[in-house]
């Protein structure tokens, strides 16, 4: 009865969906990525972020925020302006969120951001800025992926019974965006009712960090060009190989998980 049952999105899924470069490419037609991440209490926010997008293979990622000493001192292929997002240079996509705060500044952020028409990731602290002014993502003109966990998704008023599949569906259908719900069964709905289940990860991503990789990696996969709702699939399966690498040589930290990025996007599309 109603909603189609969501699909599995699985290796071939990805494979299909994430390009290699031609010989015509260069550095900006391979996507440029923005992130807005961080702030001078938690630097390493910005530091995961930045990486993980780095490690999604884009042409090139831009980092505006106030962690810019740390980005700068551990990504130098990083292009860092200490300052806001209109600031950056032209980029494909942004991520806003992890570890940025919640004060009159960051929302400043987070409704410039949403008035581009570029696809954004809103995560973290943005998301407790988002649930509060959620018409910041009315009438936007591009996709928005929110990348909740449990508590993030509930401050929206949605509720979480039994049925998430059903939960991050309406959730997406009500707001217009896709909805990447986390946890040990991850959940992405787009705006039209597609919905993924990821099938890769591990319990040991439940540790502090992890999140911020995802965004990363996922606002990679938007700058890269894939339709929102995929990216925000092919993100989650690819990080929650990487998870699955990583927590093989011991328990993780979110920072193995850039070390087994490209290793997860190996073995997972058999190329790169
Ligand atoms: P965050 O809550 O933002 O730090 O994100 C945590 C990340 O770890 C997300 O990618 C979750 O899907 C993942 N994660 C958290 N708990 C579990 C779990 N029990 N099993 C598998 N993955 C998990
Ligand atoms: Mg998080």
């Amino acid at each position: 009865l109603g909603a189609p049952s969501a699909r599995r999105f699985g290796d071939p899924d990805v494979a299909a969906r994430l390009p290699d470069p031609g010989a015509g490419d260069d550095k900006y037609s391979r996507g440029v990525v923005g992130v807005h991440a961080g702030s001078a209490t938690y630097p390493g926010a910005a530091v995961l972020c930045t990486g993980a997008a780095l490690r999604t293979r884009p042409g090139l990622v831009r980092y505006a925020g106030t962690a810019a000493e740390g980005v700068r001192a551990a990504w130098p292929e990083a292009i860092v302006t200490d300052g806001r997002p209109a600031d950056a240079g032209r980029v494909q996509a942004w991520v806003v969120g992890p570890g940025a705060g919640t004060d009159d500044e960051a929302r400043s952020v987070l409704a410039e951001v949403l008035a581009t028409e570029l696809p954004v990731l809103v995560d973290a602290d943005a998301l407790t800025l988002l649930a509060a002014s959620p018409e910041l993502a009315h009438d936007r003109s591009a996709p928005t992926v929110l990348t909740p966990h449990d508590r993030e998704f509930t401050r929206f008023g949605w509720e979480l019974g039994g049925d998430r599949v059903g939960a991050a569906r309406s959730a997406a259908r009500d707001l217009g965006v896709t909805v990447l719900l986390k946890g040990d069964a991850t959940v992405v709905a787009g705006p039209d009712g597609t919905t993924f289940v990821n099938g890769t990860g591990t319990p040991w991503l439940a540790t502090a960090g992890t999140g911020d990789v995802l965004s990363g990696v996922v606002g990679a996969l938007l700058a890269t060009g894939l339709d929102a709702t995929e990216a925000a699939a092919a993100g989650a399966h690819l990080h929650g190989r990487a998870g699955q690498l990583a927590a093989a040589g011991g328990p993780l930290i979110a920072s193995d998980l850039l070390r087994h990025l490209p290793t997860a996007v190996h073995l997972t599309t058999g190329r790169g």
